[in-house]
């Protein structure tokens, strides 16, 4: 028994895995895909991916945005939550990683709710809050360049629609956090950390699963 949050060692992970995973078969191949990547630590893990999946059925998600896709897991997982007429607008600047995801998008059947866009996130977004599509968004998940995070928030938190939700990845970044920051992306975090925190704008939740995973709803 304990009031905090009980540590994972590898036997405790791994009857986490055979206990609760669901994957779909080209969730796992794109899993196993994107293993041996060079930069294979930017995908989530299938435990959070499973609990995203949760997320985007509890809240009756249909439109979404992703910031920042890598080899496409999180995009896939996304969109096989999402009913047939569901979208997750999927915005990188590596046409060379998401290509990766592509085919099991489409082997899965999804490839026709996922919109790729190749640009900065940040320009995306802007042309989309021009466009008129603010609070017409369910859900947003953020997990990209960490010193942009708080221009993405911002912008999300227009497009989302008050009780939608913006999920943040990698916010306990590897503890570093919690220690006198030595670079950049560590100071970035840190700062958000404390404004999501103050932030009446939302409700907010922050979870010890995968690197860090932070729930902001908007109010
Ligand atoms: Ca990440």
């Amino acid at each position: 028994m304990s009031n905090r949050t009980i540590n994972l060692d590898d036997a405790l992970y791994d009857y986490l895995l055979a206990h609760s995973l669901r994957e779909h078969p080209e969730q796992t191949a794109l899993r196993e895909a994107t293993r041996t990547h060079a930069r294979a630590g930017m995908q989530i893990s299938p435990e959070q991916g499973q609990f995203m999946t949760l997320l985007v059925k509890l809240i009756g998600a249909r439109c979404t945005i992703e910031v920042g896709t890598f080899t496409g897991y999180s995009a896939l997982t996304v969109a096989l939550a999402l009913p047939a007429d569901g979208k997750v607008l999927a915005c990188d600047i590596s046409d060379e990683y998401t290509a990766i995801g592509k085919p099991y998008w489409q082997r899965a059947g999804v490839a026709d709710k996922i919109e790729l866009v190749i640009a900065p996130a940040a320009e995306t977004l802007g042309a989309l809050i021009a466009a008129g599509e603010a609070g017409k968004y369910d859900f947003a998940f953020i997990d990209a360049d960490k010193t942009g995070y708080d221009g993405y928030y911002e912008r999300c938190l227009q497009l989302v629609r008050p009780g939608g939700l913006i999920a943040f990845d990698n916010t306990l970044w590897g503890g570093d956090v919690a220690r006198p920051a030595q670079d950049d992306d560590t100071r970035a975090l840190q700062a958000l950390n404390d404004k999501l925190h103050r932030d009446q704008r939302i409700d907010v939740a922050m979870l010890p699963i995968g690197d860090g995973l932070t729930l902001a709803r908007r109010r």
